[in-house]
């Protein structure tokens, strides 16, 4: 697969106190077939606010892998960590471990909590690095939180290989925790229950005050559907559970000063939600 080269500076946003840094794994074209087939067909008539996350002729999305480092006055957190160092259905790249811990102050053991929005490889790939043959927490002092619902639902896969790699040296080590789907981590962040994209699938809020940041997760791979949320993705388990999420999302978002972050969108990665004559942009 062709891959864009990743070598950029970190994006960051503040949300209230809330700091929010943007640490990317890699950005590869892939075919609408593959993800989104529907959309290829509004790539045109989504120009040119959609420019920046599609190629210049428009056959391919620039699917964007990266991690969110959110840092409150109480908690450093890690929202996914992208697709690590292993074969899969995506590429991931071996020196994002050295970017993503030079992006953390105090280092990788410095994390208070990893939220996997879900458990899908492309966001669980770093959960754990291999130190003396063994499978072992990334980050030696977090908490690793995943939905319950997830979790569970998981489980059927627990002889995959991602499962194997990523999640199950978690247990072991306990440090992986099960948490309900509107989890209050600290004052300012919470988990949000997103379903459809897989059952247990939360995005992550961040409040202070009117200040206000959501995390969006895969309940969206590209802002095209956030102008047709019926548009759906190859990789939606429930696909209508997920259009509904997305329905709800759009509609408390759009024409407010909620600061949307997409977990697969490329730079500029976050922008409002803005309603015209001739439909909803993302800006
Ligand atoms: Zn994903």
């Amino acid at each position: 697969m062709p891959q864009t080269s990743s070598d950029p500076q970190p994006l960051s946003w503040q949300i209230g106190v809330v700091t929010v840094t943007r640490v990317e794994e890699r950005i590869s074209p892939v075919s609408w077939n593959w993800l989104v087939p529907e959309a290829a067909a509004l790539v045109e008539q989504s120009r040119p606010w959609v420019d920046p996350y599609v190629s210049e002729d428009g056959s391919k999305l620039h699917l964007s892998v990266h991690s969110f480092v959110v840092q409150t006055p109480e908690t450093l957190m890690v929202i996914d960590t992208c697709v690590g160092t292993r074969e899969r259905s995506l590429p991931g790249d071996p020196n994002f471990g050295e970017r993503l811990a030079a992006a953390l102050p105090g280092g990788p053991d410095a994390v208070d909590v990893v939220v996997c929005t879900h458990l899908h490889f492309d966001h669980v790939g770093w959960n754990t690095i291999e130190r003396d043959g063994q499978m072992v927490p990334t980050f030696a002092n977090a908490r690793y939180l995943v939905s319950k619902g997830e979790l569970e639902a998981q489980r059927d896969e627990e002889d995959s290989e991602s499962y194997a790699e990523s999640i199950a040296p978690l247990l072991a080590a306990g440090c992986l925790y099960a948490v309900d789907s509107d989890h209050q981590i600290d004052s300012w962040v919470s988990l949000e229950a997103s379903p459809g994209h897989t059952p247990g699938h939360v995005s992550v809020r961040i409040t202070d005050g009117d200040d206000v940041g959501l995390i969006t997760g895969d309940i969206i791979h590209t802002p095209i559907q956030l102008a047709y949320p019926t548009v759906r993705s190859n990789s939606d388990i429930d696909p209508a559970t997920a259009i509904a999420t997305r329905q709800r999302v759009i509609e408390e978002v759009v024409d407010t000063d909620v600061l949307l972050l997409g977990t697969h969108f490329g730079p500029p990665t976050a922008g409002h939600l803005r309603r015209h004559t001739d439909g909803i942009r993302f800006e």
